[in-house]
C-alpha cells in the first residue's frame, strides 16, 4: 500500500465547539490505518480545538487555511506562519483557488507565503489549477507550470517538505470533478515538473468535488498520492468512511 494523504479543507465552516464535537466523533469512527494520514484544515478560530482533539494520534495532524507572508505586524485579519505555529499548526494551505479568486491573491504572494510558512516550519500544501476557460483554450499544463513556478522555484531544496494539490478551479465545490484520467494526467505533468528539480518525493494531491462515490476511482490511478477535500470532510462519520474506504 502507498502511504496516502487526506486533507479535509473545512474553508468557512466548523466553529471550535463544533470542531470538538466533529472529532469525538471522527476518531471513534475511524482508527488509525497504515500508510494513511489525515490532514485537517479548520478556520483559524478552530486550530486549538482541532489540535487538542488530535493529541495522541499520530497519523492526524492540523494545518492553518492561509498564512500572511510577514511573521508579525499591522494586518488586520490575517494570521501568519508563527502564529499558526503557536496554535498548534504544522501544515498551511497556500494558494487555494478561493484565495486566488475570491480575495485575488497573485502568484507572487503565493512564493512569500511558501518562503513564509517553511521558515515558521509549517509543511506548504500549495494549490494549483486552471479555470474553465484556460482549460478549455488548452492551458493547464502552462497554467500549473506557471503557478509551481512563481510559488517555489526558490525553494528547490526544501520540495521535499512541500505537498501540491491539484485543484481544478472549475471543479471546486461544483459537484463536477476531473475523471481519474484526466487528473492523473495533469500529476504527471506536475511530477515531470517536480523531478526535473530532483524532487522525488513529493506528494500531489487531487482536490475538486471528490466525495463518497469517486474517491476510490480517483485514488486507484497511481499517481495521485491523496486528496484535499472540501464539502464531503465536513461530516465527521462520512468522512471517516472516505478515507477508511478509498483503498489505494
Ligand atoms: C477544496 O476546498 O479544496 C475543495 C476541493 O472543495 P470541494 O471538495 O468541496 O470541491
Amino acid at each position: 500500500m502507498r502511504p496516502l494523504l487526506f486533507a479535509a479543507n473545512w474553508k468557512m465552516h466548523v466553529g471550535p465547539r463544533d470542531a470538538r464535537e466533529y472529532l469525538a466523533i471522527f476518531r471513534h469512527a475511524y482508527a488509525p490505518l497504515p500508510e494513511r494520514q489525515v490532514w485537517f484544515f479548520p478556520p483559524a478560530v478552530s486550530l486549538e480545538a482541532v489540535v487538542e482533539g488530535l493529541t495522541h494520534r499520530e497519523d492526524l495532524l492540523a494545518g492553518a487555511q492561509d498564512i500572511h507572508w510577514e511573521p508579525k505586524g499591522a494586518y488586520t485579519g490575517a494570521i501568519s506562519g508563527p502564529l499558526a505555529a503557536q496554535a498548534g499548526a504544522r501544515a498551511v494551505l497556500i494558494g487555494h483557488s478561493e484565495r486566488r479568486h475570491v480575495f485575488g491573491e497573485t502568484d507572487a504572494e503565493t512564493g512569500k507565503k511558501v518562503d513564509a510558512a517553511l521558515k515558521a516550519e509549517l509543511l506548504p500544501v500549495l494549490c494549483v489549477g486552471e479555470t474553465l476557460a484556460q482549460r478549455e483554450a488548452g492551458e493547464t499544463v502552462a497554467v500549473v507550470t506557471r503557478q509551481l513556478a512563481a510559488a517555489l522555484e526558490n525553494e528547490s531544496t526544501a520540495l521535499d517538505k512541500v505537498t501540491i494539490a491539484y485543484e481544478p478551479v472549475w471543479a471546486i465545490g461544483t459537484g463536477r470533478n476531473a475523471t481519474p484520467k484526466d487528473a492523473a494526467q495533469v500529476h504527471a505533468e506536475i511530477r515531470q515538473w517536480l523531478k526535473a528539480r530532483k524532487a522525488g518525493t513529493t506528494r500531489i494531491l487531487y482536490g475538486g468535488s471528490v466525495n463518497l462515490k469517486n474517491a476510490a476511482d480517483l485514488l486507484a490511478e497511481a499517481e495521485l498520492d491523496g486528496v484535499l477535500v472540501g464539502g464531503a470532510s465536513l461530516e465527521p462519520a462520512g468522512w471517516a468512511e472516505l478515507v477508511r474506504t478509498a483503498a489505494a
